[in-house]
């Protein structure tokens, strides 16, 4: 495959540099004058300041709990199965008989419950096929981590409270 050669024209004045420093110069102090005297700063003050992002918006998923901290999920596996990057991992168990929640009794509950975030692609899926409205996504999306592991959601993670839960 030819390669294609794009040429330059160098104009007398490119020669000397500062011009094109004064061109720059000149769009920077454009844009110090309108973000300090006119507040039309087209960047925002993160983390202080957060964008709004849509309702529809899909981040770090959270298994919904009951009144009693329990989680609606009765390990039926629908979400396992149905997720396209198969990073879902669940163990079910017997739930304990006497566990009565809304005053229906869930044979089984996830005895462990895993997401590996590295591998979702945030399709939501999961929270589709869930007949418990028991896995959800919600509007967090500061998931940034300083280790693999810690992009690993077991339950524990995903009952605990996070930021812009809906
Ligand atoms: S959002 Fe999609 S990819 Fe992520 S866990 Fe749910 S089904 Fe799987
Ligand atoms: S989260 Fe919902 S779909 Fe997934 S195993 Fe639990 S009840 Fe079933």
């Amino acid at each position: 495959m030819a390669t294609k050669v794009v040429t330059r024209k160098e104009g007398y004045w490119d020669k000397f540099y500062l011009p094109a420093l004064a061109v720059g110069l000149k769009v920077t102090i454009k844009q110090f004058y309108k973000t300090l005297f006119k507040g039309q700063a087209t960047t925002i003050q993160y983390p202080e300041v957060k964008r709004n992002y849509s309702q529809r918006f899909r981040g770090m998923h959270f298994i919904s709990v009951d009144e009693n901290k329990t989680e609606n999920c009765t390990a039926c596996y629908l979400c396992q199965t149905v997720c396209p990057a198969e990073c879902i991992t669940i163990i079910a168990e017997e739930r304990d008989p006497e566990e009565n929640v809304y005053g229906v009794r869930k044979e089984k509950k996830p005895k462990s419950f895993d997401i590996d975030a590295l591998r979702c692609c945030f399709c939501g899926m999961c929270e589709e096929a869930c007949p418990k409205d028991a896995i959800k996504l919600s509007r967090n999306y500061e998931l940034a981590t300083t280790s693999r592991a810690e992009a690993f959601y077991d339950l524990d993670h995903l009952k605990r409270e996070v930021k812009g839960r809906g």
